[in-house]
């Protein structure tokens, strides 16, 4: 595996590449890797001759200091287990390499998708998020790149922004890893105890239940329904909302739309963590 921190250098070494018409697929992340990483590398790796992974904690995608601060890193571990999967590239840059004028997030047109659920949540989230993955993508020139669906939020606002400024790069969404009980596969989950991610299932249980009994009830009754399972748990809710998956939007009528989504936030000991099931 080739390890670069300098931009140029990588674009250099990566338009060399292009020139012997090799595609590349991009899976940009912020370490403490997991197999919900490495599932989005493997299949860079199988739809592509070449392979990027970038690992940088991005500092503008952060309204909590003490978030950034605790962020889990791990990049000694984390270069073995792309090693171990054949990875082609890895890109570790420093906050300066990505944002040589200061660490600010520019301005970027998301269509209003950055200010639903995490963006209501995160103010200024979104840009920082659309910011970086503008930048990787200006560095990498993917073909394609690969993104979770844990991120369902995400992956729609990079869809948008990159149909905007790099229209030929593919978007790719991946299904949400999850361990064997069924907790959602999360850097996050580093911090926790055993017995908190057990109390953590409260997120996927609620979440599986408002799957079956989708239309016992109306949209808003599910979402209280769901709520109450959280107060009753471990948890704190932060929010759970049932929207339109193309737009976003709250559904007030299951006739209303052709594709349900719910989301979740909610603490534990002060780890914030998000899931989301596909309704219908
Ligand atoms: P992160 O390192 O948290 O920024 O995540 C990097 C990429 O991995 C994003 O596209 C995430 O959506 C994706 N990802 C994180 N956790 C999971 C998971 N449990 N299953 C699938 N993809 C994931």
């Amino acid at each position: 595996m080739e390890i670069f921190s300098n931009s140029d250098a990588l674009t250099k070494r990566l338009n060399l590449l292009k020139t012997e018409s090799k595609s590349i697929g991009f899976v940009p992340t912020m370490g403490a890797l997991h197999s919900g990483h490495l599932a989005l590398v493997k299949q860079a790796n199988s739809l592509n001759d070449i392979s990027v992974v970038s690992i940088f904690v991005n500092p503008t995608q952060f309204n909590n200091a003490e978030d950034l601060k605790k962020y889990p890193r791990n990049n000694h571990q984390d270069i073995e287990l792309l090693k171990s999967i054949n990875c082609d590239i890895l890109y570790l840059p420093e906050v300066a390499d990505i944002y040589p004028s200061g660490a600010k997030s520019e301005s970027i047109e998301l269509g209003g998708l950055e200010l639903e659920m995490e963006g209501a949540f995160r103010p200024g989230h979104f840009d920082g998020v659309a910011t970086v993955v503008s930048r990787f993508f200006s560095i990498v020139g993917p073909n394609s790149a690969y993104f979770g669906e844990k991120d369902f939020q995400q992956l729609l606002i990079i869809k948008y922004m990159a149909a905007a400024r790099y229209p030929n790069i593919k978007i790719i969404g991946l299904a949400i890893e999850r361990n064997e009980k069924g907790l959602a596969l999360s850097s996050r989950n580093e911090r926790l105890s055993e017995k908190e991610k057990d109390d953590a299932l409260a997120i996927y249980q609620s979440l599986s239940w408002a799957m079956q009994n989708t239309r016992n009830y109306t949209p808003s009754q599910l979402e209280a329904m769901v709520a109450l399972k959280i107060e009753e748990s471990e948890l704190e809710l932060e929010y759970v909302e049932i929207v339109n998956e193309e737009n976003l939007k709250p559904i007030e009528n299951w006739d209303d739309t052709k594709k349900a989504r719910i989301f979740m936030a909610a603490h534990i000991s002060g780890v914030r963590l998000i899931d989301n099931v596909s309704l219908f």
